[in-house]
């Protein structure tokens, strides 16, 4: 962690202990570490996060389960989203 990374840090009101802020789960209000966004919401709640936020989740947070869990969650949305139309020869 570098000096300037002080300013991203953020009480976890589910710890209180600290964290990025970069790294965590934000509920509209305060920063949660992922682990204890899902204790306290549980996992449904957090994978109704928005996803720019999930895929900020690490592993060393949120462990191996709920990890593999939003891994297959995002590879179940990527594959949602529609390919571009193929060029077809005329
Ligand atoms: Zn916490």
């Amino acid at each position: 962690m570098k000096a300037h990374d002080v300013r991203h840090l953020k009480l976890c009101p589910s710890c209180s202990s600290i964290g990025d802020e970069r790294e965590m789960a934000f509920d509209g209000s305060d920063f949660y570490h992922g682990r204890c966004f899902e204790a306290d919401f549980g996992l449904d709640a957090l994978i109704a996060l928005p996803r720019k936020q999930r895929d900020h989740l690490t592993l060393g947070d949120v462990g191996n389960e709920t990890m593999t869990i939003l891994i297959d969650t995002a590879e179940e949305e990527d594959a949602l989203v529609p390919s571009p139309p193929r060029e077809t020869p005329t």
